[in-house]
């Protein structure tokens, strides 16, 4: 195998599916200025990696600004992402805020700290993004995240619900996208390796993983795994909703349904199983499904 080759493949894959987000939900626009959260771990440094590319290429000028918030976790290598950014000539700012310390004081021991944390983290970083006049704020979330998301929303919270490409940030002042939603975990993981991102350890701050969001990304990596082109399925169908074969009264007029006295091509067939559309990555004509065949503005078409 060339690695090399494999290499090149990924990078073009990754600038795809990402110009291909932006492009569908129009995340980015000429004139913007996209405010990158960077963690230090292996999905916004891909994140960041891969925006750089399509704004060297992209016909939309927008300018990027990296922001990493220093929460004051012990253990935390302050100079690692400066020392990276400095390398990359990419505009940054760091903000340091001892959140840590507030968090450890407010949650009794033993239990989870993550939900004062988060939002104690996104405050900042919404003020962040207003002083540096930023119009947008990316952040890594990625296929996967959004994925286990919609199943733990499902199994407990009881709504069909996953993480939107694009939405408003809850004080209503911000923009916020999530570039990465088309991207599998996979290829971020293969990506830091060949990029060699000084990955900064997640788990400085003491606690553990969600038990259930594991168990939920194990069980996807599994059916990926098992059941090749599942994954992207799940992905396609959150964009292909059919809300009169579902059951929310509020997002279809159940009670107006009449008979209509001639055919109805989204008509149930009552009586039969529901033919399963199997679609494959290339259609009967040997190319690409209509949707991958699309003009990306963004994108570098693939080799
Ligand atoms: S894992 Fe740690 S840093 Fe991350 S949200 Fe939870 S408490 Fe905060």
């Amino acid at each position: 195998m060339d690695i090399a080759f494999e290499n090149r493949k990924l990078e073009k894959r990754l600038c795809r599916l990402v110009g291909q987000a932006i492009d569908d939900y129009r995340m980015i626009e000429d004139g913007d200025r996209v405010m990158v959260c960077l963690s230090g771990g292996k999905d916004s440094y891909g994140l960041l990696d891969i925006l750089m590319r399509l704004q060297r290429r992209a016909p939309a000028r927008f300018e990027l600004i990296a922001v990493n918030l220093d929460q004051r976790q012990p253990g935390f290598p302050a100079d690692v992402l400066p020392n990276y950014l400095r390398t990359l000539g990419v505009p940054f700012h760091i903000e340091t805020q001892d959140t840590y310390s507030i968090v450890k004081k407010v949650i009794p021991e033993g239990k989870t700290m993550c939900s004062l944390c988060s939002r104690l983290r996104r405050g900042i970083l919404y003020r962040v993004a207003r002083e540096l006049g930023a119009t947008k704020i990316a952040l890594g979330h990625h296929r996967d995240d959004i994925l286990q998301t919609l199943l733990l929303n499902m199994f407990f919270g009881a709504k069909l619900k996953g993480m939107p490409p694009k939405l408003v940030s809850d004080n209503g002042e911000h923009v916020v996208i999530r570039p990465l939603a088309y991207v599998p975990e996979k290829d971020l993981i293969r990506w830091a390796e060949v990029r060699q991102f000084p990955i900064i350890p997640c788990n400085l701050c003491g606690s553990q993983q969600h038990l259930q969001r594991k168990q939920v990304g194990d069980l996807l990596r599994e059916w990926d795994k098992r059941y090749p082109g599942r994954i992207d399925n799940m992905l396609r169908a959150l964009q292909n909703v059919v809300p009169s074969h579902l059951m929310d009264r509020g997002l279809y007029d159940f009670a107006a349904v009449r008979a209509t006295d001639r055919p109805e091509a989204e008509g149930d067939l009552a009586f039969d199983d529901e033919p399963l559309a199997m679609p494959d990555a290339h259609d009967a004509t040997g190319e690409a499904p209509m949707a991958a065949r699309r003009i990306v503005a963004l994108t570098p078409q693939d080799a």
